[in-house]
């Protein structure tokens, strides 16, 4: 499937990137990674994405939690933060595979850490910090849903 490369010059290059897919029908039955190191911009992203769709409280990072669920505009959306995960245990216990079965659009930063329960994504974002501090963005699509997402970020 089809992978693209993005340069966002700064964050207001990552806001209009999520406000594009955010515009998109099919980010409602989503799952989308992002990869990237520590400040990449992960969480960036997904805070830009979640105003874009009409997120107006607080917008935590689930870094302790694992998961912060949002109910908005009728749209069930799950930002995961596996960093601290290390029980596959928890997958089933913590509930994650029901918000992974149910409709709805899924966020996940450090999938890796979840790899072997995780279903694959529509699409991964990889984003990497450059030296004058814009950031490399390698999109790739995992599905048809991935390739619409990708087709709209594009725009
Ligand atoms: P992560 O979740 O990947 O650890 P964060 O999103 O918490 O990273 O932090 C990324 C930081 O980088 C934020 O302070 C954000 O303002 C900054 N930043 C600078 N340029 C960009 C950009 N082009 N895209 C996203 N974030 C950026
Ligand atoms: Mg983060």
């Amino acid at each position: 499937l089809e992978s693209r490369t993005f340069s966002w010059p700064d964050e207001a290059a990552c806001e209009r990137f999520a406000a594009a897919l955010a515009a998109e029908p099919a980010l409602r039955r989503a799952g989308i990674e992002l990869d990237g190191p520590l400040g990449a911009g992960k969480t960036t992203f997904v805070r830009h994405l979640l105003r874009a769709l009409g997120v107006s409280g607080r917008i935590k990072s689930p870094t302790y939690t694992v998961v912060e669920p949002y109910q908005v505009n009728g749209l069930a959306v799950s930002h995961f933060d596996f960093y601290r995960f290390n029980d596959p245990r928890e997958w089933e216990d913590a509930g994650f595979r029901e918000l992974f079965a149910a409709p709805g659009l899924r966020l996940s930063e450090w999938a890796d850490k979840a790899r072997a329960v995780l279903p694959p994504p529509d699409l991964r974002l990889a984003i990497e910090p450059q030296d004058d501090d814009s950031r490399r963005v390698t999109a790739l699509a995992g599905s048809a849903l991935g390739q619409a997402l990708l087709a709209a970020g594009a725009r």
